[in-house]
């Protein structure tokens, strides 16, 4: 799947965000051309690919969002948006009044929700998240980043209720951005948001959600019984690492955003998603030669030679091996 940022420009200031060092290079009127937005779905749909994530900044504040998404879904893909759920009354009404003609097997939301509790947002902003929720609950799934360990998920729960949001919580980890100072999880505290994750087994049950894994979680921090409990709710779990294919506004390319400052190329240079899959494989490949994993045991582990782990994410090898080897990613 592709990731097409429509705009990055945000409308709030997360503090685990590594987005932020990409959107501040960005000019603030960066968004998507249609010129652009018609290129993207003929390369995608020369490469057989027919679903796309729009993504931000705050996707919804590309003025043409609704028309973008029409027109992407008479070209027939499947739309996943991920907004913050923060938008005009103006913007909401509109999307709204679109969307909910639309079946949500077609477009479905994944609304980043913060924890009011621990990372306070303005009275405003909270406004607006629900009164989004409320229009667009039942097309919508939440999404949690982690980025500390005393986390809570109660909130979720609640909203999902509330609003009759979809039951699948998508989970990230918040992650490092390479060459840079972040918020993020790092690879000792892994074991210990995993333990809390499980600890919410109980009401993951009772509301019958099933939790999401993102990318970078390793395989080995779950005991065997925390791992058949997340494939008996979620029928598998992933503790892979991308590449994602993140599509800035002006066509740049790169393998999701913690590495957005390294190996960017142009969409333009490629053929297909193939061809930009083929290349950030095969640029990880080449940094895991040097960095198998993010724990020692990683170089020789069945799981990761088997391809069932990919011994934690790139972000995590290259923050870790920047202690060490300033760049490391860069002479590859
Ligand atoms: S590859 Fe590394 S992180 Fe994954 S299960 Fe093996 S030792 Fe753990
Ligand atoms: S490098 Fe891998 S683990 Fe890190 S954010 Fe990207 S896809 Fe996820």
């Amino acid at each position: 799947m592709a990731n097409l940022l429509l705009t990055t420009r945000c409308v709030r200031s997360c503090p685990y965000c590594f987005a932020r060092n990409e959107m501040a290079q960005s000019p603030q009127s960066d968004t998507v051309s249609w010129e652009n937005i018609i290129y993207l779905a003929d390369f995608l749909v020369r490469s057989g690919e027919h679903h796309i994530a729009l993504l931000g900044g705050e996707p919804t504040l590309h003025p043409h969002f609704v028309d973008i998404v029409l027109y992407l879904l008479e070209r027939g893909f499947h739309i996943t948006v991920f907004t913050s759920g923060v938008m005009s009354d103006e913007r909401l009404e509109d999307v709204a009044d679109h969307v909910t003609r639309i079946p949500p097997d077609r477009i479905q939301f994944v609304c980043n929700l913060n924890d009011p509790e621990q990372t306070p947002a303005p009275e405003g902003e909270l406004r607006r998240v629900e009164a989004f929720l409320t229009a667009l609950g039942p097309w919508t799934t939440p999404g949690f980043n982690i980025y500390r360990t005393d986390f809570s998920l109660d909130f979720i729960f609640h909203n999902i209720t509330r609003f009759g949001m979809q039951g699948l919580l998508r989970i990230g980890l918040a992650s490092p951005i390479s060459q840079q100072e972040n918020l993020y999880i790092k690879s000792e505290d892994m074991k210990n948001v995993i333990d809390r994750l499980y600890s919410y087994r109980a009401l993951f049950e009772k509301l019958h959600v099933k939790p999401n894994l993102d990318c970078g979680f390793p395989l080995c921090y779950f005991s065997d019984e925390q791992l058949g409990w997340f494939f008996r709710m979620s029928g598998g779990a992933n503790f892979g690492c991308g590449p994602a294919i993140d599509i800035k506004p002006n066509m740049d390319v790169y393998s999701c955003f913690p590495l957005s400052g390294i190996h960017k190329r142009s969409l333009f240079e490629f053929d297909s998603l193939q061809d930009v899959a083929a290349f950030y494989i095969d640029l990880h490949d080449r940094i895991r030669q040097d960095f198998p994993g993010v724990f020692a045991q990683c170089a020789t582990c069945t799981y990761r030679h088997d391809g069932r782990c990919s011994g934690g994410g790139v972000c995590h090898l290259l923050r870790d091996a920047a202690h060490e080897t300033p760049n490391p990613c860069m002479s590859l």
